[in-house]
C-alpha cells in the first residue's frame, strides 16, 4: 500500500509529490495529462527565480524534480475513472482496470474549463471553437480570432493571439477587467487588438466551421463579427467529482472544503490547487504550489500520528 496517492499532475500535485518524497512517503502521483493547467501558460512571469518561462518548460521542471526521487515517487498518467473507501485507506481505479490502494489521498485535479452554452458553441468544438487561446493561437496565423472574457486566462490568450493573427478582438461583458494590469497593459500595446466591451456572445455562427460570433448588442454597426476562430476562456470549475463521491464536503461555492491544514472533512483525504477553497480562489503557480506542500506536510503528520 502506498502512504500517499496523489492526484493530479499540475504544480499543486508535483510540489506535494517532492514533499512527500522528502517524507520519505512512499508517494504514488497520477493524473490524466502531465502538465494540467500549467501547460495553457504562455508566459510565466510570476513564478520566482524564473522573470520568464513558458507554462510546458516549467510544468516539466516540475516533473523532472518530483521523478528524481526514484526511490519514493512512482509516477503515472492515466485517467482516474473512480475512488473508493477501504480498510484502512483508499482504492484508486485507473483507465485499463488497474489499480492502486494507498492510505491517504490528496485530491489535486485543478479544474475544467467553464463553456458559455449558446448555440453553435458544441456544433463548432474543435472546428474553431476552443477554451485555450494560449494553446491554439498557434493555429490562427494571420486569421481573424476572438476571445471571450475578462480574467487573466482571456487578456493574457489575447496578447498571445495577437502575436500570430491579423486581427483579435477581445469580447467582455463589463467595460473593465479582472485581470492583472502587466496583462492590460500588454494587449493595450497590440494594434491588432480591438476591445469589444459591455457586449455578451450569444451565439457561435458558422457552416463547416466557424464564421463569426453573434453580439446580444451591435458593436460599430453589426451584431455580428466576422471570425475565424474564437477561444472561450471564462474561467474554470473546480473538479470535485472524486472528492464529492467520497464524501468531502463542497463549499456554496463549488470548492472542495479545506481547512488550514489543507485537510478535506474526510479523514486521510487532502486537497491542494485549484480545486480547493484556499488561498483566497487565486489560481496561481505559487499558490497551488504552497497547497501542494502544506497538503504534503498534513498527510506526512496524519500518518506520522498512527493512522
Ligand atoms: P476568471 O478570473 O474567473 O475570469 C473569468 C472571466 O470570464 C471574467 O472576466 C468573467 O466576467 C468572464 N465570464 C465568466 N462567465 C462568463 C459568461 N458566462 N459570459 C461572459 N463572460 C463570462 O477566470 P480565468 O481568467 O480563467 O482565471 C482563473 C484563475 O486563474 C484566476 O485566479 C487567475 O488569476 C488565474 N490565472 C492566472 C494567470 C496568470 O497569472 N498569468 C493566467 C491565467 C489564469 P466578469 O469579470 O464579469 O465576472
Amino acid at each position: 500500500m502506498e502512504d500517499v496517492i496523489i492526484i493530479g499532475l499540475g504544480c499543486a500535485g508535483y510540489t506535494a509529490a517532492i514533499y512527500s518524497a522528502r517524507y520519505k512517503l512512499k508517494t504514488f502521483l497520477v493524473g490524466a495529462e502531465a502538465g494540467g493547467m500549467g501547460n495553457t501558460a504562455a508566459e510565466v512571469g510570476n513564478w520566482p527565480g524564473e522573470i520568464e518561462i513558458r507554462g510546458p518548460d516549467l510544468m516539466e521542471k516540475f516533473k523532472a524534480h518530483a521523478e528524481s526521487f526514484k526511490d519514493q515517487v512512482t509516477l503515472k498518467i492515466a485517467y482516474v475513472k473512480d475512488i473508493q473507501k477501504i480498510d484502512g485507506g483508499f482504492r484508486v481505479f485507473m483507465e485499463g482496470d488497474q489499480t492502486v490502494d494507498g492510505k491517504t489521498i490528496i485530491f489535486a485535479t485543478g479544474s475544467n474549463k467553464r463553456h458559455l452554452g449558446i448555440p453553435g458553441e458544441t456544433e463548432f468544438s474543435g472546428k474553431g471553437v476552443t477554451y485555450c487561446a494560449t494553446c491554439d493561437a498557434f493555429f490562427y496565423k494571420n486569421k481573424t480570432v476572438v476571445v471571450i472574457g475578462g480574467g487573466d486566462s482571456a487578456v493574457e490568450g489575447a496578447a498571445i493571439a495577437a502575436q500570430v493573427a491579423a486581427k483579435v478582438y477581445l469580447v467582455h461583458r463589463k467595460n473593465s477587467f479582472r485581470a492583472e494590469p502587466f496583462w492590460v497593459d500588454k494587449v493595450k500595446e497590440k494594434k491588432n487588438v480591438e476591445f469589444v466591451l459591455e457586449r455578451n456572445t450569444i451565439e457561435i455562427l458558422g457552416d463547416k466551421k466557424v464564421t463569426g460570433i453573434k453580439l446580444d448588442q451591435p458593436w460599430n454597426g453589426s451584431d455580428i463579427l466576422a471570425v475565424d476562430g474564437v477561444f472561450i476562456e471564462i474561467g474554470s470549475n473546480p473538479a470535485i467529482q472524486l472528492p464529492q463521491k467520497l464524501g468531502c464536503e463542497i463549499d456554496a461555492l463549488g470548492f472542495l472544503k479545506v481547512d488550514e491544514a489543507q485537510r478535506t472533512s474526510v479523514l486521510g483525504i487532502f486537497g491542494a490547487g485549484d480545486l480547493t477553497s484556499a488561498s483566497n480562489h487565486f489560481a496561481q503557480f505559487t499558490t497551488a504550489a504552497g497547497e501542494g506542500t502544506i497538503a504534503a506536510n498534513s498527510a506526512f503528520n496524519f500518518l506520522q500520528s498512527g493512522h
